[in-house]
C-alpha cells in the first residue's frame, strides 16, 4: 500500500499544533511519569485517568518511592481504575528498574518493551514522549484512525491485520517531531475519529482518508466475528460479627487479583461446606439477595448475589489467616477493594437495618 507519508505527517502536525491537547499533566514530565500515564491510559480514557494520575504521583512521586512501596499500597492507590494487572506490573517493573537499571528509567527500546506490562506501542509512546525518539505507536485510537484511513481489512485479533497496521504506523511516523505526531494521532482518534459518528468534516485527514471518500467509516475497523458475551454468576458471603466483616484477599492473578473482596461460592448449597472448611463453623444466611450487581468485564458479565450471615461470636480459628481478615468497616478505605464490592458494602452501610458496622 502506497502512503504519502510526508503529507500525512504534515496534516497531523499542523492540526495538532492548533487543536491538539497540550496541557495534559504528564506532558513534558520525566520518563517515570510518562510511563505511568501510558500504563493508566492503556484501557482507560484521558478524562478518567487525570485525577488518578495526579493522586498517584502525589503518593509515589518518583520511581524509587514506587519500587519501595508494597504491592498492597500500590493496589490501594490504583483502586477504581480497574485492570489491576496493570498496577501489579507497574510495581514489578519499578523494582526491576531499581535492581537492573540502577533506578534509572531505560532509554533503549528493547529494554523498555521488555518491562512487565509494556508492549511495543507503550514502549514507543514512552520513548517518543519522554526522550524524543522516533518510534511509531498503535494504541486503540491510532488503530482506529489507520484502519479507517487505509480501509484495513480484518479485526485486531488477526496477525495479518496487525502486521499491516504496524507497517502503516511505521511508514507515516516522521523522522522529526515524533512526539507531537504521536500525540496528534491519539488526539485525532479520541477527539474526531471517534467510534460512532466520526467528525470527518473537522478532520485534517479527510483528503487522504479512504473511508471518508467511500462513505464507509462505519465498516472500519472491522469487528471480530460475533459471539455473545457470556454471563457468569457468583454468590458473595458477607459474614458479620461484633462490628466486623470477613474479607478475603483474592489470588494475585485473575480478576481483581490481590484485592480484598468478600469470600465467594457458586451457590447457596455450597455455603455450609465453605464455612466448615474456612471457619470451622456453620451458620445459615439470614438473607440472600439475588443479583445485586451486574459487573461487565471485557470477556463476560458477572452477576453477583449476596448472602448475609450474622455470627454470634468470632470463630476461634480461621483456616487461612494470610488471606482472610475480620475488618472494621470504618477501616475499608485503607484496603484495596474492587469498585463493585466497595459500592456494595457502602450501599449496605446506608440501607436501614443492614448496617454492616
Ligand atoms: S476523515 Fe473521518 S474516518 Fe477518516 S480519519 Fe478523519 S475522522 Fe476518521
Amino acid at each position: 500500500m502506497d502512503v504519502d507519508a510526508a503529507s500525512f505527517a504534515r496534516a497531523v502536525l499542523d492540526w495538532y499544533r492548533r487543536y491538539g491537547r497540550h496541557d495534559l499533566p504528564w506532558q513534558g514530565q520525566n520518563a517515570y511519569r510518562v510511563w505511568l500515564s501510558e500504563i493508566m491510559l492503556q484501557q482507560t480514557q484521558v478524562a478518567t485517568v487525570i485525577p488518578y494520575y495526579r493522586a498517584f504521583v502525589k503518593r509515589f512521586p518518583t520511581l524509587k518511592t514506587l519500587a519501595e512501596a508494597s504491592v498492597d499500597e500500590v493496589l490501594q492507590q490504583w483502586q477504581g481504575l480497574g485492570y489491576y494487572a496493570r498496577a501489579r506490573n507497574l510495581h514489578k517493573a519499578a523494582r526491576l528498574i531499581r535492581d537492573r537499571h540502577r533506578g534509572r528509567f531505560p532509554r533503549k527500546f528493547e529494554q523498555v518493551a521488555a518491562l512487565p506490562g509494556v508492549g511495543r506501542s507503550t514502549a514507543g509512546a514512552i520513548l517518543s514522549f519522554a526522550a524524543g525518539q522516533r518510534w511509531p505507536i498503535l494504541d486503540g485510537n491510532v488503530k482506529r484512525v489507520l484502519a479507517r484511513c487505509f480501509r484495513v481489512a480484518g479485526w485486531y485479533g488477526r496477525s495479518d491485520t496487525m502486521k499491516q497496521l504496524w507497517y502503516l504506523a511505521e511508514s507515516i511516523t516522521p523522522e522529526q517531531n515524533a512526539a507531537e505526531f504521536n500525540q496528534g494521532m491519539m488526539d485525532i482518534g479520541s477527539m474526531l475519529c471517534v467510534k460512532s459518528s466520526p467528525k470527518c468534516e473537522a478532520c485534517p485527514l479527510k483528503k487522504i482518508c479512504l473511508s471518508y471518500h467511500h462513505h464507509s467509516q462505519a465498516q472500519y475497523p472491522q469487528k471480530k466475528p460475533g459471539k455473545a458475551r457470556p454471563h457468569r454468576r457468583t454468590l458473595m458471603l458477607l459474614h458479620r460479627c461484633d462490628y466486623r466483616i470477613l474479607l478475603w484477599r483474592r489470588p494475585p492473578s485473575g480478576i481483581w487479583g490481590g484485592l480484598w473482596s468478600l469470600p465467594e461460592v457458586d451457590n447457596e448449597a455450597a455455603i455450609p461446606l465453605w464455612q466448615q472448611s474456612f471457619l470451622q463453623t456453620a451458620r445459615a444466611p439470614q438473607k440472600v439477595q439475588p443479583d445485586v450487581i451486574r459487573h461487565q468485564f471485557t470477556h463476560y458479565s458477572l452477576d453477583i448475589s449476596l448472602a448475609i450471615i450474622e455470627l454470634d461470636s468470632l470463630p476461634s480459628r480461621i483456616a487461612d489467616t494470610d488471606n482472610y481478615a475480620w475488618v472494621d468497616p470504618a477501616d475499608l478505605a485503607s484496603r484495596g477493594l474492587p469498585t463493585p464490592v466497595r459500592k456494595l458494602l457502602s450501599s449496605l452501610a446506608r440501607a436501614p437495618g443492614t448496617d454492616p458496622g
